[in-house]
């Protein structure tokens, strides 16, 4: 298949191009490289298998993406590019809307001039907010609780919209559980600006030296050690589920929504003690108090991409622990935005 992969430098977006490139697919990346560097993309063709095209676009500006679309006819496309922290959706909720609608909107009115009815877009297990029990199905209700999982559950609603009113799009609906680890050559990974918001990419950094120690935000949750459980996915686990669902989009038209996760709950201490034990270095680390909007725990019933993808995560958590450290400890300065 001819895949057009929006934000393809990105954190998932470069092992789901690695993987679709593997498997014989043919890779178009647009990216404007908010949030990415340039040396991601040799990277991605040096563990792919077939050259890989690179245009560096936004997404917000239509005639430079309409350009894209005349010059390439793609058979699907995978939405990646947005912007995704949490905190800074809550401090400027215009931008988030503005950025994560316009470009998705601009995205879909592009695809459908040009007849390209596949989408496979990246939502969240944010949309589940703090209302249902785990493990969570995809049938549990949605509850909202900052910006950045709005525009995620509304680009869900506009694209069940659109499935409605043409029965020639086929789109799945990815709801990731919390991504982490890295490409086990240790040449991709996740290299966040400034200080990490998300708990693996805050830890190897501890590991690496580069922060004192590891907050862990409250200790008095009703969980097994008091601190907060969540669904650890492998990102090349999750990079095979984007493989999957364009397979599954092939013959099956309509919105189809999928959680993408472990199904195994993790702490935050079971994460330092696996970090530790696998990678034989040691983690220190503070409690403080609860991080405010953060629910005690969060983990998928992946049954459903299961049996309709044929998916299901593969990698345990010594080896997400493994392959994260791996490539914190082989980051060089090139890529290392953090030591700009
Ligand atoms: P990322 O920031 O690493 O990757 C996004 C990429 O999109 C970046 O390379 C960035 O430069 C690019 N981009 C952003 N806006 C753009 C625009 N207007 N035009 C062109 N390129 C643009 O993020 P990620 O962790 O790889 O996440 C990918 C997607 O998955 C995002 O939509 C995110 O919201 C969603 N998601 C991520 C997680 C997670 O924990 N990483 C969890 C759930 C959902
Ligand atoms: N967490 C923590 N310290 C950190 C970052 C996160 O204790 O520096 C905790 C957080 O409270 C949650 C878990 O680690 O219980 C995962 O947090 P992350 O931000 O990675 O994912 P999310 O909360 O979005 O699921």
């Amino acid at each position: 298949m001819k895949v057009l992969i929006t934000g393809g430098l990105g954190y998932i977006g470069s092992h789901t191009a690695v993987e679709l490139s593997s498997k014989g697919h043919e890779c178009f990346i647009v990216d404007n490289l908010i949030n990415s560097n340039r040396d991601v993309f040799n990277r991605i063709e040096m563990l792919g298998k077939h050259p890989i095209s690179l245009m560096m676009v936004d997404l917000l500006d239509q005639k430079a993406l309409a350009d894209v679309f005349r010059r390439f006819k793609f058979d699907a496309v995978i939405h990646f590019a947005g912007l995704k922290a949490v905190g800074e959706s809550v401090k400027n909720p215009l931008l988030y809307y503005e950025h994560n609608l316009m470009s998705t909107l601009n995205l879909l009115k592009e695809m459908k001039k040009a007849n390209v009815k596949k989408l496979v877009f990246s939502s969240s297990a944010t949309v589940y907010g703090d209302l249902s029990t785990p493990p969570i199905t995809e049938d549990a209700p949605t509850s909202i609780i900052n910006p950045y999982g709005q525009t995620k559950l509304m680009v869900e609603e506009i694209l069940t919209d659109l499935a409605q009113s043409d029965p020639e799009w086929s789109t799945a609906l990815l709801r990731y559980f919390n991504p982490i680890g890295a490409h086990p050559s240790g040449l991709l990974g996740e290299n966040p600006n400034g200080i990490p918001n998300n708990l693996m990419p805050y830890l190897t950094q501890v590991a690496k030296g580069k922060r004192e120690y590891l907050s862990i935000f409250g200790n008095d949750y009703p969980t097994h050690d008091g601190t907060g459980v969540r669904d650890y996915i492998h990102v090349m686990d999750l990079a095979e589920g984007h493989v999957k669902a364009l397979i599954y989009l092939e013959n099956n038209t309509g919105a189809h929504t999928f959680n993408l996760g472990s199904g195994r709950g993790y702490s935050v201490l079971d994460l330092i003690k696996t970090f530790e034990e696998v990678n034989n270095v040691h983690i220190p680390y503070r409690i403080v108090d609860k991080r405010p909007g953060d629910i005690a725990v969060s983990y998928a019933d992946s049954s459903k991409a299961e049996r309709e993808l044929g998916w299901r995560a593969t990698r345990g958590l010594g080896e997400m622990c493994e392959d994260a450290w791996r490539w914190e400890k082989g980051l060089e300065k090139s890529v290392d935005k953090t030591m700009e």
